[in-house]
């Protein structure tokens, strides 16, 4: 399946999208967030099946060029991000291979739909962009075995770990959070594509286009720490929730590891593509 959300004469809704028929399958009696939606139909979890059960019951069709689309997933308990994942990336960067997956948070108000801007704050100079496979957990749990951990994935799409690098380095003590959760900071979409679709995760090409131009071109065969490992790993810290989601960390090509820096401006268009996820395009404009 391939989940999208939308919004439609001011209410929210969960559907199903045809990529063929850029059309939209939905249940116009059951609005609400993919969270939300959870909730209404009384699930315990986000599997693929259960929402193939409560999604079979649409009764409605539209076409995806009439609605505005949401970020597929939103309201979600936490945003998990893994930093220094590629090892091309981290050698670009000047960072170690890490012996532990490196983790750290944007809060949920950062995410952003498809299509919206990425507003520059005017706090920062420095802002840079980062093409990440994000996970979406279906399931949730905790002390989650590695072997069992691939059961709690629903989905993968399209990410961009939007980072203002001088707050991210250059700031007493390294201030992460603050350098990657301005809002706007995580551009998510433009669907979800249930796991059941992709055949091999680890063999999906990953790029970025900054105004049509190359920037990263990479294949998540690089993940150093692999989707499984970094649920199990995760999972022993904190509870991961339905519709958790964890950004897998990016490729080289970032902004900051360029000779001469390049860091993002107003007008910037910005297309996150990962095979078979779609492409999730933003524009950048100044935040005041
Ligand atoms: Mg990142």
């Amino acid at each position: 399946m391939k989940l999208v959300s939308f919004r439609l004469d001011s209410s929210e809704y969960v559907g199903e999208l045809s990529v063929e028929q850029d059309r939209i399958s939905f249940d116009s009696r059951a609005p609400g967030s993919l969270i939300a939606l959870r909730d209404l139909c009384g699930l315990s979890d986000l599997s693929c099946g259960k929402l193939e059960e409560v999604l079979g019951k649409a009764d409605s069709k539209i076409d995806v060029a009439d609605v505005s689309l949401l970020a597929p997933v939103f309201e979600m308990e936490k945003v998990i991000c893994v930093g220094t994942n590629y090892a091309d990336h981290a050698k670009e960067m000047g960072s170690e291979v890490p012996e532990l997956p490196i983790i750290f948070n944007k809060f949920p108000s950062a995410i952003t739909a498809p299509d919206s801007k990425i507003r520059l704050p005017d706090i920062s100079t420095k802002v840079d962009f980062e093409a990440e496979l994000v996970v979406v957990i279906g399931v949730g749990g905790k002390h989650i075995a590695r072997e069992n951990a691939m059961d709690h994935v629903l989905g993968y799409c399209c990410g961009n770990d939007v980072s203002a690098r001088d707050w991210q380095k250059g700031k007493p003590g390294g201030q992460w959070l603050l350098g990657k959760t301005f809002d706007t900071f995580a551009p998510l979409g433009p669907m979800i594509v249930t796991k059941d679709e992709i055949s091999d995760p680890y063999d999906l090409g990953i790029r970025l286009r900054l105004n049509g131009e190359l920037m990263q071109d990479s294949n998540t065969s690089q993940l150093i720490f692999k989707i499984d490992y970094l649920i199990s790993h995760v999972s022993q810290f904190v509870m991961l929730k339905p519709g958790d989601l964890i950004f897998t960390g990016t490729p080289p090509g970032v902004g900051a590891g360029r000779k001469p820096p390049l860091f993002l401006k107003p007008g910037d268009q910005l297309e996150v593509e990962i095979d078979g996820l779609g492409v999730l395009g933003n524009a950048v404009v100044a935040d005041s």
